[in-house]
């Protein structure tokens, strides 16, 4: 490759928005056999809503027709507790239910105090309770027994991403949000595949819902990495790596940066986070995976021109 003739070709693809660190960058393309695709914010939009709020395991009536002591919680304090506690959080399911509880005209409380466990969940103190809003792993850890096991799969099976709400040592509901697909993912996946690329999609959510999503833009189901740490998303590209693949890694977020470094081209996508950016050797502006292919095409168009 001459240098005249990459230096053409990353300016080319600038104005197209695809950036490449350099020319290297544009090289290595050619070379690769898996693109592994986070999948909120990278398949998905990443603009979580609420879509369900389930209450009531325990029947406020017995099974003889008596009134139990313990009706549970009301929906509306169950999205009240949930919302308030996710206050202090960045995260997008988080902003789905502070929405939620806004749209109902919920008034939230201040938390008394809040831990974040990133890929898991939140703990809050509200008005002297301990509330917990997270993934079933995250209530595993904290000890707290499981519920709405029927729940949970129904609205995993839809594609929805579900996270469990407790409060001291009990769970009193499920709240699920859904994210849009990209209108372009399919179709972008497709032509990776007919440029015989593997495709991977990587998440911190859960098997069912990434499977659910997998199955709707065609990525095979064996190969869906769910329930993925932030911190263990380098470790998963890694590994392909030492099978003898070169991989590229496409995210968006804060989570995804090591994992773009680790990987032969990080790709971030959209404005995402500087982080990703910067951990990134090809940015693609527009957010969309048509970029992605469309980068491959370019890559391979330099490098039959160069020969
Ligand atoms: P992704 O890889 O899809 O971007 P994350 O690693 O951010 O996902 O989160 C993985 C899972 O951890 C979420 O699907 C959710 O179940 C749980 N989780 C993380 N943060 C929160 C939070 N603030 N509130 C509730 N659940 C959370
Ligand atoms: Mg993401």
């Amino acid at each position: 490759a001459t240098p005249t003739a990459l230096m053409a070709g990353t300016g080319k693809a600038a104005e197209n928005g695809i950036l490449f660190r350099d020319g290297e960058a544009i090289q290595t393309m050619k070379d690769l056999d898996v693109v592994v695709l986070d999948k909120t914010g990278t398949i998905t939009e990443g603009n979580h809503s609420v879509t369900d709020v389930v209450v009531g395991d325990h029947p406020a009536v017995s099974a003889d027709g008596g009134t139990l002591e313990d009706p549970g919680l009301t929906e509306r304090e169950v999205v009240r507790l949930a919302a308030s506690a996710e206050r202090g959080s960045e995260h997008p399911i988080g902003q789905a239910i502070i929405e939620y509880a806004e749209d109902q005209e919920i008034e939230l409380t201040e938390p008394e105090a809040f831990d974040n466990v990133a890929g898991k969940g939140i703990q809050a103190e509200i008005d002297g309770r301990s509330v917990y809003v997270g993934n079933t792993k995250f209530f595993d850890e904290v000890g707290i027994p499981l519920a709405y096991e029927d729940e949970l799969q129904t609205l995993e099976q839809e594609g929805k991403t579900t996270v469990l709400v407790g409060v001291e040592d009990e769970i009193v509901g499920v709240i699920s949000t859904a994210d849009t697909i990209k209108e372009e993912s399919h179709d972008a996946i497709q032509a990776l595949h007919d440029r015989g690329l593997e495709t991977w999609m990587i998440t911190g959510d859960n098997e069912r819902t990434a499977r659910a999503i997998a199955e709707k833009v065609d990525i095979d189901p064996s190969r869906v990495m769910a329930g993925v740490l932030p911190q263990d998303k380098i470790d998963k590209v890694s590994e392909l790596q030492e099978e003898g693949y070169n991989v590229a890694m496409v995210g968006d977020g804060i989570n995804d940066a090591p994992a773009l470094k680790q990987a032969n081209i990080g790709v971030a996508i959209g404005t995402g986070t500087d982080i990703a950016i910067q951990s990134s050797d090809v940015s693609l502006v527009r957010g969309s995976l048509d970029a992605l292919v469309d980068s491959f095409t370019l890559s391979e168009r330099i490098f039959s021109k160069i020969k």
